[in-house]
């Protein structure tokens, strides 16, 4: 059982940012180094971009859609440029007026309307000359104010102004172009950090799964194959996350608002300052956020993982609450679990809640005092109304990094998180295993003094000695839980025993190299596993050289090609996922076809403990007695019938070899044995079908 403890490694969290574990992670950025090089690339291209839109509808405004000449009264032009209107009047280009004049004249109230300016050459100058009671023919060409050009039909008013048109068409061509760019750089930018991703999680999982394969198994048992599915499935995905919306666009997002600082300081020094006195009060919004969100997210995670621990707990527990009618205890106990998390996920959602309205807040403060200061800097005529539409743009290109903060700071926390499950999984130390080579197999087994406990000092084995003899035929039997299953799983070296040895051939397991020992062993389960795939691919599993017909033939030899034969497509029925649609007894005959197929001098049977008919029953003492022909045989029996056939009987109680001797001998002693045998055989109405019949079998 999956005690809540399993579960409380989800609530051990990290920092936001760590360096031990970035620099972990580095090391599977590294081979996708170009990629994110590349996307680093794109994002100075799209930075670039983005600040030139604003730009572009500045220019719009200010050059073209501005008339850029102004009327002024004074006694002498204001400038040597200056073209007379008369009265004490005079025309400038706005632009060609210096800063301190311009302020000078607009607070002597000497500014008058503006003006357009047709050169007696240039086109339009008919149109002009068509209209003498509007345009003022002057030395530098018809003039005409503002104002009086709505009386000019619209025809007349977009010929005089058509190399204004012609400019705005080119402004007007170049965004869309930017746009175009822009598409395009996002789209390859998009593209390059996905696929590095991608790459990065097929990795991941690669090595988380590697890894899996060569972990030992006292550390499998302690851990809930749900977690594992997490690590190489969510967590990998949590991580990707990081790399596909955070890392580069962190960037990107510093680069874009450094660029909009440095245009606002070049379009008005006076208005960026203004603007930046913004920064203390948003850091500190910013740092509580980050304090809160953390804090929340932990609570909420902590809650989730023991919301999770009592769900797991209660539905596989199911049968008992129900059998003990627990339903309304159990129901409180999960509601109160509910209520917390659902009160740390509100929690959570008002730190989030707070921080994005409050950024919009400050961003609309931002531009309210950026209309009331810039607006005036434009009606006094010291600032351009295409600068103010421009800051508008830039104000808003600088607070949207901020408002994105909360959910990347989200996204890296919770990779963290993963990436440190992740790392942990991963220094699990594998299964320890010898180098020793085994070339062949003589088939001797050797138990000397084996102690062993599943956990701490729980002895499951007490001191157990026994010796096989190449070709001998041992029967291990014993009550349930005495310890028959573990005998099996050390002689495969799953575990290792705290005391004593066991030798194989007389090489002690401890040094022998561990794929290769059960590479020349065989086991029929007690719980045979089948993976999906049809019955031919189970017989074969990996052994690749196996044809067809090799199959078959182990099938035959094994006595189960009957069985498959009636299988309603032989073998190519699917098996599905752990056998479901095989019977115990099917998957039993299955898998000693494939103990037969691998051909092994040593052979080890540990005997479904489930019901069979006698008939399959038979069917399986058939196949077991061809598969023990010529071979060193340990067999586990839970019915005795399957040990008629044995040369000695070990007999295990409690961890302790008990009895040993011949099925005979130990009759004749009227111990242990001869006490199980009694409850199988002699008395048939309590135990009719001869077999297990506990009420929880378990594998
Ligand atoms: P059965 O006849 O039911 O198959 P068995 O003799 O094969 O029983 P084992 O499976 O060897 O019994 O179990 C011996 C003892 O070790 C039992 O008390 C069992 O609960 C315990 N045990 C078995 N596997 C583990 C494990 N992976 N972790 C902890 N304890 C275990
Ligand atoms: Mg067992």
């Amino acid at each position: 059982m999956h005690s809540r403890h399993d579960y409380l490694e989800e609530e051990r969290l990290g920092k936001a940012l760590d360096i031990r574990l970035l620099s972990r992670l580095l090391r599977y950025v590294r081979p996708q180094a170009g990629l994110f090089l590349a996307a680093f690339l794109l994002a100075g291209g799209i930075t670039l971009v983005e600040l030139a839109l604003p730009y572009i509808t500045k220019t719009a405004i200010d050059s073209v859609l501005t008339l850029p000449w102004i009327a002024v009264r004074a006694a002498d032009p204001p400038i040597p440029e200056a073209i007379p209107l008369g009265e004490g009047r005079f025309l400038v280009k706005e632009g060609a007026l210096p800063q301190g004049i311009r302020e000078e004249l607009e607070r002597a109230g000497a500014v008058e309307g503006r003006y357009l300016l047709i050169p007696p050459d240039g086109p339009g100058a008919e149109i002009a000359a068509r209209h003498p009671d509007l345009f003022r023919t002057t030395p530098g060409g018809y003039v005409v104010a503002e104002g009086e050009l709505g009386k000019l039909s619209t025809d007349e008013r977009l010929a005089l102004r058509a190399p204004a048109v012609r400019t705005l068409l080119y402004l007007v061509l170049g965004l869309l172009a930017l746009l175009l760019l822009r598409f395009a750089l996002s789209y390859g930018q998009v593209y390059l950090l996905q696929y590095a991703g991608q790459r990065i999680m097929f990795a991941m999982r690669r090595d988380i799964f590697r890894h899996v394969l060569r972990l030992p198994m006292s550390f499998l048992d302690r851990e809930p194959v749900g977690r594992l599915v997490t690590r190489a499935t969510n967590d990998v995905a949590a991580i990707n996350e990081m790399y596909t919306q955070v890392v580069v666009y962190l960037v990107q997002d510093a680069l874009m608002m450094a660029g909009v600082l440095a245009i606002m300081f070049r379009l008005n020094a006076r208005l960026a300052l203004l603007l930046l006195t913004f920064g203390p009060p948003l850091l500190v919004l910013t740092f509580w956020f980050r304090k809160r969100a953390r804090d929340a997210y932990r609570e909420a995670r902590r809650k989730l993982a023991r919301l999770n621990a009592y769900l797991a707990e209660s539905i596989s527990g199911m049968p008992i609450i129900q059998l003990f009618r627990q339903e309304l205890r159990s129901f409180r106990a999960f509601q109160e679990i509910n209520q917390g998390y659902y009160q740390a996920q509100m929690r959570s959602i008002i730190v989030y809640g707070i921080f994005g309205p409050a950024i919009s807040v400050m961003r609309n403060l931002a531009l309210a005092l950026l209309i009331w200061f810039g607006g005036r800097g434009v009606l006094s005529g010291v600032f351009s109304l295409g600068a103010l539409v421009a800051f508008t743009s830039y104000v808003r290109m600088l607070f949207q990094p901020l408002s994105d903060l909360s959910d990347k700071y989200n996204i890296l926390q919770s990779a963290m998180a993963a990436s440190e499950r992740i790392f942990k999984l991963l220094d699990e130390k594998e299964e320890p295993t010898g180098s020793r080579p085994l070339a062949s197999l003589q088939g001797e087994i050797e138990f000397k003094d084996v102690w062993f406990a599943y956990r701490d000092e729980d002895w499951v084995l007490k001191g157990i000695s026994f010796h096989i003899a190449p070709g001998e035929r041992v029967a291990l039997v014993g009550p349930t839980g005495s310890g028959k299953s573990t005998i099996v799983n050390l002689l495969f070296g799953f575990y290792r025993p705290q005391r004593g040895k066991i030798l194989v051939d007389g090489n002690d397991i401890g040094e022998l190299d561990l794929s290769q020992l059960r590479r020349r062993l065989a086991v029929v389960p007690q719980d045979a596993f089948l993976f999906s795939g049809n019955v031919e691919e189970n017989i074969r599993l990996w052994e690749e050289k196996l044809s067809p017909d090799g199959v078959r033939q182990a099938a035959e030899a094994a006595g189960v090609h009957g069985m498959v034969k009636r299988l309603p497509e032989g073998y190519s029925t699917d098996v599905r996922e752990r056998g479901g649609r095989l019977s115990v007894g099917e998957r039993q005959l299955l898998s000693i076809a494939r103990a037969v197929a691998a051909d092994p001098k040593l052979i080890v049977l540990d005997e479904a403990t489930a019901n069979v008919d006698s008939h399959t029953e038979a069917q399986v003492q058939e196949a077991l007695e061809r598969l023990m022909a010529g071979r060193t045989v340990l067999a586990i029996a839970h019915r005795l019938s399957t040990i008629r056939n044995v040369d000695r009987v070990l007999v295990l109680s409690q961890g302790r070899l008990v009895e040993e001797g011949t099925v005979e001998e130990l009759l004749a002693r009227r111990g242990l044995f001869w006490a199980l045998w009694q409850l199988q055989f002699a008395s048939p109405a309590r135990n009719p079908e001869g077999a297990d019949r506990r009420p929880f079998p378990k594998g």
